[in-house]
């Protein structure tokens, strides 16, 4: 099973791809908890994505890419993987195309978290709130100042996605405003068709 989750910032991404990773049992790739680790280990791919990361804007494309390329190699991924948070541009959807293409295999499905903008701000707001009440730590990025600035990203380069993947006709569309446990069974009911 490989599957791409789609999604604005604040939607339940990864929350959702923990779960469908779990049900499906194949890894759940994500950029952003790549990134963030590379960051914490201090490493040079860290160095050069803190600041951007940190600001809300998007790394680079042939950074994620090489990321994404890597990750897909590894031994747990050969039978697939939820990718989460990545492609984030459409020339991220065409180099994952052509990095499938090359491994002789395709995704079978690509899912979409639909949420209203204004209720993201309002997740977004509870999501540091909580982390900070259970004593873990609070994202740098989980700021409403920065949010923007992701949401922004997401309009412009991020959105255009949706419509690539339509015209491939891998496109499924959640309604990611219902609750956690309402969404999880949408998407596996989805994803049944593949399984
Ligand atoms: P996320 O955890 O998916 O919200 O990602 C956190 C941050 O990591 C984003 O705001 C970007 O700065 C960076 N990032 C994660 N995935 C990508 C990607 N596919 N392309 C570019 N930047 C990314």
């Amino acid at each position: 099973m490989r599957l791409v989750l789609l999604g604005p910032p604040g939607a339940g991404k990864g929350t959702q791809a923990t779960r469908i990773a779990k049900r499906f049992a194949v890894p759940q790739l994500s950029t952003g908890d790549m990134l963030r680790e590379a960051v914490a280990s201090g490493s040079a791919l860290g160095a050069r994505v803190k600041d951007i990361m940190e600001r809300g804007d998007l790394v680079p494309d042939d950074v994620v890419i090489a990321v994404v390329a890597d990750r897909m190699d590894h031994s747990d991924a050969a039978n697939g993987f939820v990718l989460d948070g990545f492609p984030r541009t459409v020339a991220q959807a065409e180099a994952l195309d052509r990095e499938l293409a090359a491994r002789g295999i395709g995704l079978n499905a690509v899912l979409e978290l639909e949420v209203d903008e204004h209720v993201l701000l309002v997740r977004i707001k509870g999501r540091a709130e909580e982390a900070g009440k259970k004593g873990q730590p609070v994202r740098r990025d989980d700021n409403p100042e920065v949010f923007k600035t992701r949401l922004k990203a997401y309009r412009a380069l991020t959105a255009p996605v949706t419509e690539y993947y339509r015209s491939q006709g891998l496109l499924h569309i959640v309604d990611g405003l219902q609750s956690i446990d309402v969404v999880t069974e949408e998407l596996a009911e989805v994803l049944s068709a593949f399984a």
